[in-house]
């Protein structure tokens, strides 16, 4: 069920639990910040997802609240995730989904990281 991108953090949502080591995850890297680790069911060779400590429900919830070190950081996170995978050597896509009509599923921002294969076109029709 798509979340809405307005709602308020929810605390149990299952990244906020990764984060605090309830649940475990795949770690590719970590940082101050944010932190990047292999989806579960990957869409692509390459599959990374990069979310941030802070609870931000999603993209527009960080880029209105976060202060500029968490951003700076999360971006430089993303960018590091695709040279670390290799990703950046034939090129790669980065995604974020954020509320209802985007299907987000998950209700702490993240950003997925894929590559290692071509994508094929930028959304289906
Ligand atoms: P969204 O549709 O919200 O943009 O993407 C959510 C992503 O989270 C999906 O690609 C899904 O496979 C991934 N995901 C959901 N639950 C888990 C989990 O417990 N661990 C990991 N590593 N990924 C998850």
């Amino acid at each position: 069920m798509p979340i809405d991108a307005k709602q308020p953090y929810d605390e149990q949502n299952i990244f906020a639990r990764i984060l605090r080591g309830e649940i475990p995850s795949k770690t590719v890297m970590e940082s101050e910040h944010s932190l990047a680790f292999h989806d579960i069911n990957p869409l692509a060779p390459i599959h990374v997802l990069v979310i941030p400590r802070g609870p931000y429900v999603s993209w527009d919830d960080f880029t209105a609240k976060a202060s500029d070190a968490e951003i700076a950081d999360f971006v430089r996170t993303v960018g590091e995730v695709a040279r670390q995978t290799g990703a950046d050597a034939q090129g790669y896509r980065i995604l974020s989904n954020s509320g209802k009509r985007s299907g987000q599923e998950v209700a702490h921002l993240h950003v997925h990281v894929f590559g290692g294969a071509p994508l094929g076109p930028m959304l289906a029709r």
